[in-house]
């Protein structure tokens, strides 16, 4: 069964089971009071009936009491008044003997005894009196004040009904229009189990139902952000297993080659000596690689920072010193500008960073040049005035493998890697990499730690 229906008759049944237990109580009151009422007019009746035929009998003296008394009933139109005395009916109109009027249980909570008779479908009272050694029952019809609690009952029997029905119809659209988002959600759900995570829902209630509705958007952008970072990653990778086969394949065939060729061929020593010094300039470049793509991996597992308080001098000056053997055999100076303030974050990783940058800048600069190492407001910097870069492959060249000058780089020792960790370095740090070039005039790589 639908929830809608569910609640729909829940609801209802509740609502006119109140309404009925209203209506009970109500009516309950009402016909206790009439019949009370009823009662109470019908008992002061009897008493008139009674004082009339006293003051009435009161000077009478004769031996034609009972002509008397049946003659003030019938004169006086009493006509459901019954008069006895010792056992012999004086006066009786009524189609009740005197037997039937004596029986039953008789009530006492008001002037006169009293007894309830039905009599077809008529509601009697019967009040009892002795007056003058005679005794009396008045009959009073009270039919009329049943027939007044049955009508009321009818009618709130009818308005209950028509408010149960009216209030059904409303509960009904009141809760089709509180559960109509949660067919959008289910909806929305399936297409997510559907693999499409771009289904959202628009909800604008403030209920709960529109706060589950959030929630759900929440989620499925979550996932949908999620699943394209698995894409990505899966791309990613895969483009980075077929870059570093195709690094690999190249040096490995030549070195076997050039092993092969010394273990089978006769080689001056000239050739043996350029064989083995290939051989172990490739080995070094590999054992290069393979250090570089093991930190590039470790770093983008490890996501955790050790944040500390770094001095922007300390940090230049051990880049510097790393690099400047590098430098000198280029005649390359390295130059420290201003290098005030202090940067948060891991030492050995931002070591890494600008070693790998300025590593780059020594590399794209000619003999006698100069690279800077500088901080302005919104971070640090490495200048150079070398060879530059194209501006269309300055946003790949952060890429895995990616090199501009392929044979170039290879030359100087490049894998294609440094730039790809410096990103993934900086992406940990919340820190991001800008890099500004012009051909044959030089790039500026900046890591910038302020949001701009
Ligand atoms: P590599 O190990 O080859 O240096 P990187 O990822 O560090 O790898 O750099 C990728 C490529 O970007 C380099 O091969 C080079 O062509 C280019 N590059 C990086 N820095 C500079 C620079 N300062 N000036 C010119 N080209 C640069």
């Amino acid at each position: 069964m639908k929830l809608r229906t569910k609640l729909v008759i829940i609801s209802s049944f509740i609502l006119l089971f109140a309404l009925l237990l209203t209506d009970f109580f109500v009516l309950d009151r009402y016909s206790d009071n009439a019949v009370k009422e009823a009662t109470s007019a019908g008992c002061n009746d009897s008493l008139r009936v009674k004082y009339e035929f006293e003051s009435f009998f009161s000077g009478f003296s004769g031996n034609n009491e009972k002509q008397m008394i049946a003659y003030h009933f019938k004169y006086n139109q009493e006509l459901y008044t019954v008069c006895y005395k010792n056992g012999e009916e004086y006066y009786n109109n009524t189609v009740f003997s005197l037997e039937e009027l004596k029986s039953g249980k008789w009530h006492d909570s008001f002037e006169l005894p009293y007894k309830k008779l039905d009599y077809k479908d008529k509601k009697l009272l019967v009040f009892k009196f002795d007056s003058f050694g005679s005794s009396f029952f008045n009959i009073v019809d009270i039919t009329d004040t049943y027939e007044k609690i049955f009508s009321l009952a009818v009618t709130m029997a009818f308005v209950s009904l028509a408010v149960t029905v009216i209030s059904v119809i409303l509960i009904s659209l009141i809760i089709k229009k509180t559960l109509s988002p949660l067919k959008l959600l289910s909806e929305g759900t399936k297409s997510i189990a559907g693999g499409d995570y771009s289904k959202r829902v628009a909800v604008k209630s403030s209920n709960e139902i529109g706060s589950l509705a959030n929630d759900f958007n929440s989620m499925a952008e979550a996932i949908e952000k999620h699943s394209r970072e698995l894409s990505e990653s899966e791309k990613r990778t895969a483009l980075l297993m077929a870059n570093l086969t195709h690094e690999l394949k190249t040096p490995l065939t030549a070195i076997s080659g050039y092993a092969q060729s010394l273990r089978t061929l006769k080689l001056s020593d000239s050739d043996k000596d350029e064989a083995l010094a290939y051989i172990d300039g490739e080995s070094k470049r590999l054992d290069r690689l393979s250090k570089k793509m093991i930190r590039l991996l470790e770093i983008d597992r490890n996501t955790e920072i050790a944040f500390e308080e770094i001095a922007v001098d300390r940090l230049f000056d051990e880049v510097i010193r790393t690099c400047s053997s590098f430098a000198k055999t280029k005649s390359v100076e390295l130059v420290k500008g201003q290098c005030d303030g202090i940067i948060f974050g891991d030492f050995d990783l931002l070591c890494t960073v600008f070693i790998n940058l300025t590593d780059n800048a020594i590399k794209a600069s000619e003999n006698g040049s100069s690279v800077e190492l500088f901080a302005e407001n919104n971070g640090l910097f490495v200048r150079d005035h070398g060879m530059g870069i194209p501006k269309d492959e300055i946003s790949r060249i952060t890429e895995p493998f990616y090199m501009v000058d392929k044979s170039r780089s290879r030359k100087n020792g490049g894998s294609g890697l440094g730039l790809a960790l410096v990103k993934v370095i900086l992406k940990h740090h919340g820190f991001t990499l800008r890099i500004e070039s012009q051909p044959n005039i030089g790039s500026t790589f900046g890591v910038i730690t302020e949001t701009e």
